[in-house]
């Protein structure tokens, strides 16, 4: 591609070495020029990608990864694109696959529990935010410098929205080695079950070295999955074996769920719950408070511009950018400043939120009750670009973003129909 021929990206990232390669995109080790921070860049071919129809699963993968903030998995800093390419910004995993180290041989007790805490704590993570990973194996974990493992390649990955009426998934995924049985069988799973499957396969093989479910054949090794046909080697603990003998149940009803598994003492041993803990972290914030001082050190009127160029041109990526949909949910208006704000005060007191002026036009809701990350709270942003056309912007500040993204479309966007000429992106 040009831009990497030359080493710079956007005058922003030195393109490096390639770390890597997927299904239809390259990875490259990049530094960000500024920072001098390492960066892990995805470089994903459009018309690759259009050829094969795969457009939606990269859509999703922006949307999963936008939406998964957590320690231990890769995360993703901002995507960017040109003409042919789409290119994913990622946090860099200094220490590569944890297949390489297993491939070495396997890891002692101490060691294969801490990666499998990590897992588990992300996967966790993943399933609160409706998010099945579905393709949960030793290639897809990475490690940073300081041995901590990121869960990476979401290209996968499933949404609650992609369930069928029986609340189930049907589409066949996953390496087959890791595969649940019951998405084998294809006969409709659970997502959340599945990846607990393949945390169980993942756990046998750190511990043994080799993989529970072995055969050329693979009718044959389906076939010892579905029976459930493994064996343990002599030096596993019995609380490790106990646990392992919960998570590789064929059916998916009466296998271990991740609550119990973080739960077992195998798991417990040696935790340390501060490290771990979901509850503690609040990474997003950091993100959001990231995205904005990116916003203010730019012109108003210049992010106003860009909103409106993005939603007039033929060349829209917004439906690319989940985190900006997500996150900020942008209007325009034609209506006058004052209608506007008077329009937002009025929804947001009917949803009992608290309103508080931080700016002549932008104003901060404060919601009263607590949620899954304490209370939302929700800023609007109102920036006049002509005389008869404003954009309002709306962001998050703090709460969860699941709860925001629900209050948003249940409740303040049908609240606000009557002052909104067009949604960004639609
Ligand atoms: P993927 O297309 O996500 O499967 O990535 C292909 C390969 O690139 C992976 O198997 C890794 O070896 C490497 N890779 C991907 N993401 C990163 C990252 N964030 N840091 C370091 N290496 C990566």
């Amino acid at each position: 591609m040009e831009e990497v021929k030359q080493n710079m990206l956007f005058g922003k990232y030195e393109v490096g070495r390639v770390l890597g390669k997927g299904t239809f995109a390259k990875v490259f080790y990049a530094k960000e020029i500024t920072t001098g921070e390492g960066v892990a860049i995805k470089v994903i071919e459009k018309e690759k990608v259009r050829k094969e129809g795969m457009m939606e699963q990269i859509k999703r993968e922006i949307s999963v990864m936008s939406l998964v903030k957590h320690p231990n998995i890769v995360n993703l800093k901002e995507v960017m694109a040109t003409k042919t390419k789409i290119l994913f910004v990622m946090e860099y995993a200094r220490g590569g696959e944890l297949f390489d180290k297993l491939a070495k041989g396997k890891f002692k007790e101490e060691n294969a529990r801490k990666y499998f805490q990590q897992l588990i704590s992300a996967v966790d993570y993943c399933h609160s935010r409706g998010v099945s990973h579905r393709d949960l194996k030793p290639e897809n974990l990475l490690l940073d410098e300081n041995e901590n493992l990121k869960v990476s390649d979401f290209g996968l990955s499933a949404l609650p929205e992609q369930e069928r009426q029986d609340g189930l998934l049907h589409t066949q995924c996953g390496t087959p080695a890791y595969v649940a049985p019951e998405v084998v069988r294809k006969k409709g799973y659970n997502g959340f079950k599945a990846d607990t499957w393949s945390c169980g396969v993942i756990l046998y093989a750190l511990l043994a070295g080799f993989l529970p479910f072995q055969h050329e054949n693979l009718i044959s090794m389906y076939n010892k999955v579905f029976k459930e046909e493994y064996q343990f080697p002599p030096w596993f603990s019995s609380d490790a074996k106990r646990l392992i003998s919960k998570i590789l149940v064929a059916n998916p009803e009466r296998r271990i769920n991740i609550p119990s598994i973080m739960n077992s003492p195998w798991f417990r041993k040696g935790l340390n719950f501060n490290s771990t803990s979901n509850d503690d972290l609040d990474l997003e914030l950091d993100i959001e408070s990231k995205v904005n001082l990116i916003d203010s050190s730019s012109p108003e009127f210049f992010n106003a511009f860009e909103f409106i160029s993005t939603m007039s041109s033929g060349f829209d990526l917004s439906g690319l950018f989940e985190e900006k949909k997500k996150r900020g949910s942008v209007f325009t208006s034609k209506c006058s400043i004052l209608e506007i704000v008077t329009k937002i005060e009025t929804a947001a007191k009917s949803l009992r939120f608290k309103v508080k002026k931080m700016k002549e036009f932008k104003l901060r809701l404060q919601g009263n009750v607590e949620g899954r990350k304490g209370k939302l709270a929700v800023t609007a942003e109102i920036y006049e670009v002509a005389p008869e056309l404003a954009v309002v912007e709306f962001s998050k500040c703090s709460g969860d973003t699941l709860e925001y993204v629900k209050l948003f479309e249940d409740e303040v966007r049908p609240a606000l129909k009557d002052i909104v000429w067009s949604w960004q992106g639609e």
